[in-house]
């Protein structure tokens, strides 16, 4: 299974994917993950990187696209992986749409995780991660709705995307995501 899991900034995306990959066994493929672990490793992308999410912005897609290529052409990833926070603009899921064409491994099911907006930015205040300051949460909003919602019209159009109320508690949300993967699995 390939999975894509897309969702505004406070979404709930890491917790729930963390639950998901151990759901289905696959290896979590999480970008803002890699480049927070590069940026402690102080190498060179890392480094770059930061720049940009600290401003709230979305790194460089030629960045964040030859990270991803290198991560799925591992071994583990041969049987599917879920992809957390990635493709985010239309360039990336294109490339990405791509890649995986060029290999037979097409993506199986998009999840959107669907929050209201006030919800969001009480969550996000509530966390307080170093690039949770408030003109960069605001940044990172633009960037969700200019760059990355129209990625849900083109799974959408794919017939691939589901979309997920992500409201109410952690397990609430779980539930309703593993009835849609589930029912996928079922389906394929
Ligand atoms: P969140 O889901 O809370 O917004 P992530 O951990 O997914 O955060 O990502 C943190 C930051 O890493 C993003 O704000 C962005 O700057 C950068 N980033 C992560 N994934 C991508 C991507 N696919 N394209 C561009 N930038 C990315």
């Amino acid at each position: 299974m390939r999975i894509v899991f897309i969702g505004p900034p406070g979404a709930g995306k890491g917790t729930q994917s963390a639950r998901l990959v151990e759901h289905l066994e696959v290896p979590h493929l999480s970008t803002g993950d890699i480049l927070r672990q590069a940026r402690e490793d102080k190498t060179d992308v890392g480094l770059m990187a930061a720049e940009f999410i600290d401003a709230g912005r979305l790194v460089p897609d030629s960045v964040v696209v030859e990270i991803v290529e290198e991560r799925i052409q591992q071994p583990d990833c041969a049987q599917g992986c879920l992809f957390d926070g990635f493709p985010r603009t239309l360039a990336q899921a294109e490339t990405l749409d791509t890649h995986l064409a060029d290999h037979g491994t097409p993506i199986d099911l998009v999840i959107a995780v669907d929050v209201p907006e006030d919800v969001l930015i009480a969550r996000l205040a509530a966390r307080g991660r170093d690039d949770d300051i408030l003109s960069a949460i605001q940044k990172r909003f633009e960037q969700y709705q200019s760059m990355t919602k129209p990625l849900l019209e083109y799974y959408q159009s794919k017939g691939l995307l589901q979309v997920v109320d992500g409201t109410g508690t952690p397990d609430e949300v779980f539930d309703r995501i593993k009835a849609v993967v589930d029912n996928a699995v079922d389906n394929a």
